[in-house]
């Protein structure tokens, strides 16, 4: 059984990962620092408690479990906080990947999976974004994520690296198990909100605009199961363990929904109300961010099968103690 680092194992994409892994036959070896992970989520492997800046306890995990290939999940990722804290975003996400590459590059692991974001994409000229579309983030997450693809690029050229850099759009719902769940705190996220404004748990929803020039007058964005994501980077590990090629792929499902949409779709489901309230636009939002995924596809032999509506709702339902009917979900 080959090992896999996952640094940030214990967070809500990387623990669907390491599910996903063990299933396909890998051991996960987590490593994190559980600033936002949670313990309870590292059940498929060993859990070494540690920081990715911490150079010399990076090396002894990597010495002690030998890994094929390392998942980079660990990072601050939260938009609004990177624009009033942003050194904690450059020392977490620039100087913590910076010192994972460095010790990967001393103890001969050679292969990296990126999490990476459409956020390096910033406001796009046309939708959907494909992989070639212009870099030009707008807010300090989405420069810390480019910083840490390029020097990816010239680790690759330097060092014989070897990468695959993951741009997701907005990961959503849960295990279809129901054995993980997204618990983020604070929760900031759309359908996390809505969801806890459908159940009672918080007065309302704001809505960031509705006065944006889309269809509804609501944002859109692209929004991805967590486990077809999951998916993803167990097809990365073993594309880059097969040799294949250094290359950097959107993650989505290719469609855009509205905010909305979105709440519309929780409603039907749930038979309840989602109170809202609408609020100014938040700074730095686009008004309609979705992917094209022909890359993941073609190169990854990605399928999202979980990603539409319905299923990232039912799934992420139960966490806020909300009943989904079962005959309505595809
Ligand atoms: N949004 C909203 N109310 C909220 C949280 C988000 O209207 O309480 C909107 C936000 O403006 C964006 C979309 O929902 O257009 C998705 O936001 P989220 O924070 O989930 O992800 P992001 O796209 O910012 O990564």
């Amino acid at each position: 059984m080959d090992n896999i680092l996952v640094t940030g194992g214990a967070g809500y994409i990387g623990s669907h990962t390491c599910k996903q892994l063990y299933k396909a036959g890998y051991m996960p070896v987590v490593y994190d620092n559980l600033a936002t992970g949670h313990e309870d989520n590292v059940r498929w492997g060993p859990l070494v408690h540690g920081d990715i800046r911490d150079r010399d306890q990076l090396r002894h995990a990597i010495k002690r479990w030998q890994p094929q290939c390392v998942i980079h999940f660990a990072a601050s990722a939260y938009v609004g906080e990177s624009t009033v804290d942003p050194r904690k975003y450059y020392n977490n996400n620039v100087a913590g990947s910076l010192a994972l590459l460095d010790t990967c590059v001393d103890t001969n692991l050679r292969n990296v999976v990126f999490s990476s974001s459409c956020a390096t994409y910033g406001i796009p000229s046309k939708l959907p974004i494909t992989e070639d579309s212009p870099l030009a983030p707008i807010n300090p997450y989405g420069r810390t994520k480019l910083i840490g693809e390029m020097m990816l690029q010239d680790y690759v050229d330097a060092y014989r690296m070897r990468y695959v850099a993951l741009r997701y759009f907005n990961a959503a719902g849960a295990d279809l198990d129901g054995e993980l769940r997204e618990k983020h705190d604070p929760e900031t996220h759309l359908i996390p909100r809505a969801l806890m404004a459908a159940a009672g748990r918080i007065d309302m929803l704001k809505v960031f605009g509705d006065d944006y020039e889309t269809p509804d007058g609501t944002c859109i964005r692209d929004y991805i199961h967590v486990m077809d994501l999951a998916q993803a980077h167990v097809s990365a590990v073993e594309h880059l363990l097969d040799g294949g090629k250094n290359m950097v792929a959107n993650l989505g499902s290719g469609q855009g929904a509205s905010v909305k949409q979105i709440i519309d779709t929780i409603e039907r489901l749930t038979h309840r109300r989602v109170p809202v309230q609408c609020e100014p636009r938040r700074a730095g939002d686009p008004p309609a961010l979705y992917s094209d995924v022909h890359t993941a596809t073609s190169e990854l032999k990605f399928m999202p099968r979980f990603s539409d509506l319905e299923t990232i709702i039912r799934t992420a339902a139960p966490t806020f103690g909300l009943e989904v009917a079962h005959e309505l979900v595809a």
